[in-house]
């Protein structure tokens, strides 16, 4: 399924609720949500009631947005966030936050997911000293991403960390802003996750 490469904002709306896909614009007034918090569309502000699979079919769609997932993708982390042992929703939050391009993101080099992915499309990052260009890579435990050394020194990258250097980073990530480098201390577990959804709404979505 191609990528969603719409309004970012409309999905917001969409949601009802903040999915913080424009990075510092989202913490300012200009926020769609703050302005217009109806759903988009000449209907938008006469919705009725969400019925109890409309509420599913929305947490799942949340999630999906909230990390850039195409719908394909998102559905083969369920079914691994099913095979794996503990709750599959804690699960497969954890597969998601686990993306590097994610990862990128919660530490600190990319103020937006959609600016992460673009970053790691274009090369810029390594994963234990090996170059690695694929958004969607998961690591693990234990992993160090860094910024390439040729584009440390850009100045495009001083001013990313310099600009999201008060954002707070979670503690399973060890940030080196010097170094331009994080690790992964250990995968998060649910209380970790600020993700705004109901995840078993969503097991119970996949699981009719
Ligand atoms: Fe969503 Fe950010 Fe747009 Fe607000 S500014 S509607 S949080 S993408």
């Amino acid at each position: 399924m191609a990528r969603y490469t719409g309004p970012a904002c409309k999905l917001c709306r969409r949601e009802g609720k903040k999915l913080f896909l424009k990075g510092d614009r989202c913490y300012t007034g200009k926020c769609a949500i703050e302005r217009r918090s109806y759903a988009p569309g000449q209907h938008g502000q006469n919705r009725k009631k969400t019925s109890e699979y409309g509420m599913q079919l929305r947490a799942k769609q949340s999630a999906r947005r909230y990390y850039g997932i195409a719908e394909g993708q998102f559905h083969k982390y369920f079914l691994m966030a099913e095979r794996k042992a503990g709750v599959t929703g804690s699960n497969l939050l954890q597969i998601c936050e686990s993306r590097l391009d994610n990862f990128v993101y919660t530490a600190g080099f990319a103020s937006s997911r959609a600016q992460a992915r673009q970053l790691v499309n274009h090369a810029h990052f390594t994963v234990n000293g090996t170059k690695v260009d694929i958004p969607s890579y998961l690591l693990k435990a234990g992993d160090v991403v860094a910024v390439k050394e040729t584009s440390k020194t850009t100045d495009e990258f001083k001013t990313l960390v310099e600009s999201n250097a008060s954002r707070p980073v979670p503690q399973w990530v060890d940030v080196n802003k010097d170094a331009m480098e994080a690790k992964v201390v250990k995968l998060p577990e649910r209380d970790e996750i600020a993700t705004p959804v109901e995840e078993h709404l969503i097991v119970e979505f996949y699981s009719k």
